[in-house]
């Protein structure tokens, strides 16, 4: 759908008419909403489907280094003479970083969604985005020929035939590129404030350089306070309008999904798989891969000793590859078992003619930790690992990884977690925890599609499995990590789509931030709580055990209720709702996980209401 992946902010300018209000601050870091029109920009950008951010800096570069240190598709280059050279000296410097077709933006711009929209869809590869009068006292006019662009000025009298004025945002080929640094060195040194303008209108006579024209474009540039008093009395309430409105407009009629994944998506989620066709063993690809791997151990904060092994599966395909690869054959796993997930884990096990020790609990009890200590103390000669399940979804109860883990540690015994359901649900360190695998799918509270999966392990522990004798062939632990370090490519086919579907969910991830996806999903969970207690509803799991991504609630004794008409009944009204699974007592379940808000959650407690009602179910 949206062909250009990489953008370019121009940031380095000194912003020296707003000084006072700036306040050593660069000009992207103005606020007119809760953030910094910067970073509005980059939200914006990566709903666009951009994935690359490259910033050019200068005037206090540091504002800008933080960017790229909370968003891992941020990255800053900085124009040392950004105090006396004009524009073109910082776009030449991008040159180190770009690599493909790209969006050319300036960093104190506000506008509307439309403005990217515009460029994405337009079918030229080179394409100036111009608007209607502006009568903001720095315009730049665009004079075009039929289609082309072939001057900008700031005087009127230079343009014979007017296009519109120049917004600051741009698409530009990687062929207009280098035709603009290719000339820069010669044309700097007559002109140390050459800007990119003059850079377009030089160039424009050998490469044709389109432009498109949004009459009514909510957009304002902010240089002097006469702008930002503009920006913030008239363009920046209607460019919150507008944007709600296509966001209203862009909506697809959905499903509220309240199964416990895979999760509801967001559009651009969706619109990410529609990508060129492309061969997976090319370097573009293996870039992505690179990036995704590293970006999921992030999320956990293991970078400095940890990797990613994916696997085009379901997320049982990477448990099954990490217990059927790290367990010496002379040795046992302890597993814990108090779900479905943890009885998975033997199943596989057994499967492999693994030994395994097991603590087996009622599905919904909490873990007796003074027992594992037991256990591992009784079969400290066996046992090697311990595996467990982080958020056991059966029931929606979590257990405490950590403090399995200290007890591990004591044993000198290695951690296997499946963190299906709460991983970039719940924060996760790895590293302060003690984990050595942790296992994850890409279609849970990350929130992409269904069809990968992965191991997060610790890279000492996986040198040590490196003799083990294979039990597996395509889940072999050690043989996918070999394959990705050497030669940067999945070992088999992957999931084309699906990668860069996560590409773009672990995007949105970081820019809802760890915090601010944990809030989302707590406030979710306290509505849905509420709401279910105040109509009646029993729960499962005692309040301080459960995972709150999940509730398992125990389905009512009235005889006119049923689970299948109950569902059927949410169905139609948008809601999908799951069946309990083998718990002391029987259930249904409801995820607040995904790419839904607490409004869904209330609407669908006024369905659920309504069915109580109709079908006059007691709860009480
Ligand atoms: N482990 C846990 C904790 C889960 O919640 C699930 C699925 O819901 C799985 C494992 C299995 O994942 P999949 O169905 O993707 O194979």
């Amino acid at each position: 759908m949206f062909n250009v992946r990489q953008a370019v902010i121009l940031g380095a300018g000194l912003g020296g008419r707003l000084r006072g209000t700036l306040d050593d601050r660069p000009k992207g870091f103005l606020e007119l909403g809760n953030r910094p029109i910067v970073e509005e920009s980059i939200a914006k950008l990566v709903h666009t489907g951009i994935t690359d951010i490259v910033i050019v800096t200068g005037y206090c570069h540091k504002f800008y280094d933080r960017l790229s240190e909370k968003y891992p598709f941020v990255r800053t280059i900085m124009n040392p003479d950004f105090a006396t050279s004009g524009s073109m000296r910082s776009f030449y410097m991008a040159a180190k970083y770009v690599n493909s077709d790209f969006l050319l933006l300036e960093s104190d711009l506000i506008y509307e969604y439309n403005a990217l929209q515009t460029l994405q869809k337009s079918p030229f590869d080179n394409c100036i985005l111009l608007s209607g009068k502006t009568e903001s006292g720095d315009e730049v006019y665009v004079g075009i020929n039929d289609d082309r662009v072939v001057n900008m000025s700031k005087c009127r009298d230079d343009i014979e035939c007017l296009g519109g004025e120049l917004v600051g945002i741009s698409k530009i080929s990687l062929e207009l590129y280098q035709k603009m640094t290719n000339i820069f060195p010669e044309k700097s040194k007559h002109n140390s404030q050459y800007q990119y303008e003059d850079c377009l209108t030089d160039v424009s006579n050998s490469i044709a350089i389109h432009y498109q024209c949004v009459e009514n474009l909510a957009w304002n540039e902010i240089d002097d306070e006469n702008h930002l008093n503009k920006a913030r009395e008239k363009i920046y309430p209607l460019i919150i309008q507008r944007d709600s409105e296509i966001i209203i407009s862009k909506k697809v009629e959905r499903q509220v999904l309240l199964n416990p994944g895979p999760a509801a998506t967001t559009d651009t989620v969706k619109h990410a798989m529609v990508v060129n066709d492309i061969c997976p063993r090319e370097k573009e690809f293996g870039d992505l891969l690179e990036g995704v791997r590293h970006d999921l151990v992030r999320i956990v904060h293991g970078e400095e000793a940890y990797e990613a092994v994916l696997f085009a599966s379901s997320g049982t395909g990477a448990v099954e590859a990490c217990l059927s690869s790290v367990i010496p054959h002379d040795k046992s796993v302890l597993i814990i078992n108090n779900g479905a997930y943890g009885k998975r884990m033997q199943q596989i096990c057994d499967s492999y003619g693994i030994a395994h020790i097991d603590y087996n609990l009622d599905w919904g009890e909490s873990i007796n930790y003074n027992k594992v200590e037991e256990l591992l103390e009784k079969y400290k000669l066996e046992i090697s690992h311990i595996a467990l399940v982080h958020h056991e979804t059966t029931v929606g109860i979590l257990n405490d990884i950590t403090a399995v883990a200290r007890i591990a540690d004591k044993f000198g015994v290695e951690v296997i977690v499946d963190a299906m359901s709460s991983y970039a649900g719940i924060p996760i360190d790895i590293t302060d925890s003690g984990i050595h695998y942790l296992i994850a799918s890409a279609n849970k509270c990350i929130q992409g599609m269904a069809g990968l999966s992965f191991a997060i392990c610790k890279k000492e522990s996986l040198e040590k499995t490196k003799d083990i004798k294979p039990r597996n062939f395509y889940f072999n632990l050690y043989q996918n990590y070999i394959f990705f370090t050497q030669k940067h490519e999945m070992q088999f086919t992957p999931p084309v789509q699906i990668v860069y579907a996560l590409r773009q969910a672990i995007n949105e991830y970081f820019l809802e931030t760890e915090r601010g996806r944990e809030k989302r999903y707590a406030e979710m969970y306290e509505v849905l709580e509420n709401g279910l207690r105040m109509l009646g509803f029993r729960f499962l799991i005692k309040e301080q055990f459960r995972a709150k991504i999940l509730t398992a609630i125990i389905e009512p004794e009235d005889e006119n209720y049923c689970f299948t008409e109950m569902h059927d009944f949410l169905w139609q009204r948008g809601f999908t709702i799951y069946p309990g699974k083998g718990a002391t007592e029987k259930t249904f379940r409801i995820a607040n996980m995904g790419a839904i808000t607490k409004q869904d959650i209330i609407r669908f407690l006024e369905c659920l209401k309504e069915y109580i009602v109709m079908e006059n179910i007691k709860l009480k």
